[in-house]
């Protein structure tokens, strides 16, 4: 019995490592994803529409030839006016 024992004893020292390894694994994960997250998200870059020079978030903005505008309007203006 006292081999049994000390299987037993090694099985859940094992399995006791990888639970602590796999879940230190998954919150170096998480932070980070967080860190991507924040990078991605919170320094939103401004542009400027070429044709009326409003400044706007650079996602919500049409771009088209190096050029960025708030509306497929003002995109299709400042491309017939300047050609
Ligand atoms: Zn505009």
């Amino acid at each position: 019995m006292g081999k049994l024992a000390f299987f037993l004893m090694i099985g859940v020292l094992v399995y006791w490592l990888i639970k602590v390894r796999l879940s230190e694994e998954k919150k170096h994960q998480e932070n980070h994803t967080d860190e991507k997250n924040n990078t991605l998200e919170s320094p939103e870059e401004m542009v400027r529409c070429a044709y009326c020079d409003i400044h706007l978030p650079r996602n919500e903005s049409i771009s088209s030839h190096g050029n960025f505008y708030c509306s497929d309007e003002h995109r299709s203006a400042h491309l017939n006016s300047s050609s």
